[in-house]
């Protein structure tokens, strides 16, 4: 079974008969996940960096400062296999709060909302070591969740408080030979014995990170059939470590294979209940995808601001390279790459944290109802993951190009950051995994009318571009209206395939693949354009703008490729061009077209003025 398969029968998230019917309004959907779905550009409101609170600002600081001071003066030793200098580092990151912000206070936590949480991955991540960060990620996410979220008190006694203050380094294992994106299919065992005392675990996981160096390990057997979690101490009679993985990248970080031979596992380390082990292992997957978005858009800045460096020094034809304009088209894009893969991000964390505002920690099922939170924003934790992963894959490539030769180099650091982007693409979810989660979960809230997706179907069917209560003298009027003939595209398609094929679509990967980039594309122009209509009019809104207009240019092209590859194919299965021509009539209604290379020009000048990413 996979995450797909597993969205029929998914959690029943708050149905109220708060989605049942009626128009579309902002404060009905605001802090739901798959808002941005069906809340014009006029009506709803995203959160951004530039809302920070002062507490975020406090811990952004001090994460900032660990990174610039502690991490990055000896990041190179870090991203090789250095056990001593790794454990040393976690351990600090652990007396400064940094491994404990998602963990209750009563277990040795901080017990903060999710935006703090990203901000101090965001900053840890300028240290510029990815193998530090997946070792402090996989510990605080993946491993420290599914104990925060299903342990009792006693397993949270016992492990959470020394885990949140990095005593202990714990790892999630859940991958093994046979099962890999498709995680529950795991052949590992768990036998009660006879005293009903212990299970004895069987079986063999791979590719677990920290394996060699973790202190506490969950991981997940069948008991009878039923898919179990459990935790693991290091003491565990059978729990063998096999030797560390030779990777491609994040070198520094520990990567092993466990077998499981009679691994003695007292009763009361059964996570949660028999059985649960399915919602334990992907609920907290939600939260290990949007903080990879988080390293990763910020590993994607870093890596824009090395080779702005490298291409002001360097000299060819008597001029530095960053004068030749395809080197500086290559950082207008890798700009905008950054920019909108950071505005989905915060985006998400805020609207998740919105949506705890209302769970009381007080009360026995708060982590129940975080859960359901979280995985009410299971398309856009998707979708933060592969715009990261994707921005950082294409800023890499181009700072490698950048350098040229010495791009291939070891010594210049580009080479190493080139191996090290590759996992992100495929751990936490491949991203082909991921799409089929956003096109999967889009088709589940429409069917079950978590969104008011059909009244949206319904309210566009005719009008693609509708009134939008921007003023007309608004410059970014024009825009707007891209954004909404997007949801109207969007909204379009969707009822086509759900016409065509009802919920077998989950099944048509050729049609989920570019429907997941088509709601992508939204997600980008609608929170970029929300978040940059919010900014207070001045420098910094003058200096987001040509980047702001660019990303709509550049998605708008996209969402023509995706609804025109889904359209001609359902056309031509009925030997027809109704739909393709349906869209393009709206098309030739919108009439947009965009002057990008001065638009890049501007960015880059702008870009010149600061010799680094600028927007944060
Ligand atoms: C460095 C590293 C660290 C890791 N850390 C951990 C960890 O800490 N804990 C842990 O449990 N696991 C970990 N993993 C495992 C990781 O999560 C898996 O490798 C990943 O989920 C993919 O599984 P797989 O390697 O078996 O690939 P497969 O599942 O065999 O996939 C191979 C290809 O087929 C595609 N594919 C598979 N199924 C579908 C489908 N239904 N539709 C379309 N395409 C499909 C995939 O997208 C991929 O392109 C780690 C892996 C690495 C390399």
């Amino acid at each position: 079974m996979n995450e797909t398969t597993e969205l029929t029968k998914t959690t029943e998230l708050n149905e109220e008969l708060l989605f049942s019917s009626g128009p579309v309004t902002a404060d009905r959907v605001a802090g739901r996940g798959g808002a941005f779905l069906v809340t014009s550009v006029d009506k709803g409101k995203v959160f951004s960096r530039e809302q920070f609170s002062e507490d975020h600002k406090m811990f952004e600081s001090a994460a900032k400062d660990f990174a610039l001071n502690r991490i990055l003066p000896i990041h190179k030793d870090l991203n090789v296999f250095n056990k001593e200098l790794s454990l040393e580092i976690f351990k600090e990151m652990g007396e400064l709060g940094f491994l404990g912000v998602d963990a209750p206070e009563e277990f040795g936590g901080l017990g903060l909302d999710k935006t703090t949480s990203c901000i101090v991955a965001d900053r840890l991540s300028e240290g510029q070591s990815a193998s530090i960060m997946v070792t402090a990620s996989a510990h605080t996410g993946i491993a420290s969740l599914p104990i925060i979220w299903y342990g009792n008190k006693e397993q949270k006694e016992k492990y959470l408080t020394k885990m949140a203050t990095g005593e202990y380094m714990a790892c999630y294992s859940l991958t093994e030979p046979g099962a890999g994106s498709d995680a529950l299919s795991g052949k590992t065992t768990a036998t009660l014995t006879d005293d009903g005392k212990h299970y004895l675990l069987n079986g063999q996981k791979i590719f677990v990170t920290n394996g060699a160096w973790a202190d506490v390990c969950v991981t997940f057997a069948n008991v009878d059939g039923k898919y179990t979690a459990f935790i693991l101490d290091r003491d565990c009679e059978g729990w063998v470590v096999g030797a560390e993985e030779k990777k491609m990248g994040i070198k520094g970080s520990s990567t092993t294979t466990f077998f499981f031979e009679n691994c003695k596992v007292p009763v009361e380390n059964v996570l949660g209940k028999v059985g649960q082990g399915g919602p334990i292992a992907f609920n907290v997957l939600y939260v290990g995808r949007y903080k990879l978005g988080v390293t990763t858009a910020a590993g994607s800045k870093y890596t824009l601001n090395a080779a702005i460096d490298y291409a002001n020094e360097r000299e060819q034809f008597s001029r530095p390279i960053s004068e030749f304009g395809m080197i500086q088209n290559k950082f207008a894009n890798m700009i905008v790459r950054s920019w909108e893969a950071d505005t989905v991000n915060y985006m998400t964390s805020g609207s998740i944290d919105t949506q705890l505002k209302s769970c009381d920690k007080s009360e026995a099922d708060y982590y129940v109802n975080v859960q359901k939170a979280i995985e009410d924003h299971g398309i856009e934790a998707s979708i933060c993951k592969i715009l990261g992963s994707d921005a950082l894959a294409h800023n890499v490539d181009e700072g490698v190009q950048i350098l040229g030769g010495a791009g291939f180099i070891e010594e210049y650091g580009m080479a190493g950051n080139y191996r090290d982007e590759r996992i992100n693409r495929i751990f936490e979810g491949t991203n082909e995994i991921n799409r089929t989660i956003i096109s999967g979960y889009t088709l589940k809230k429409a069917i079950m009318e978590e969104m008011p997706i059909r009244d949206l179907i319904v309210d566009r069917s005719e009008n693609w571009i509708p009134e939008i209560n921007i003023s007309d003298d608004e410059p970014l009027k024009r825009e707007a209206e891209v954004v909404e003939f997007t949801r109207s595209a969007l909204a379009y398609i969707l009822n086509e395939l759900i016409l065509k094929y009802g919920q077998d679509l989950k099944n048509e990967q050729w049609l989920l693949e570019p429907f997941a980039d088509l709601v992508i594309s939204l997600s980008v122009m609608d929170t970029c354009f929300k978040r940059y209509n919010q900014l207070e009019v001045g420098k910094h809104k003058d200096e987001v703008r040509e980047v702001f207009l660019l990303s709509i240019a550049d998605q708008l092209d996209i969402v023509k490729t995706k609804s025109l590859d889904i359209l001609s194919y359902l056309d031509s299965l009925e030997t027809a061009t109704e739909k393709v021509d349906h869209f393009n009539n709206w098309l030739a209604k919108l009439n947009y077209s965009s002057d990008r290379i001065h638009l890049k020009r501007a960015v880059v000048t702008t870009l010149f003025k600061y010799n680094k990413y600028y927007l944060d």
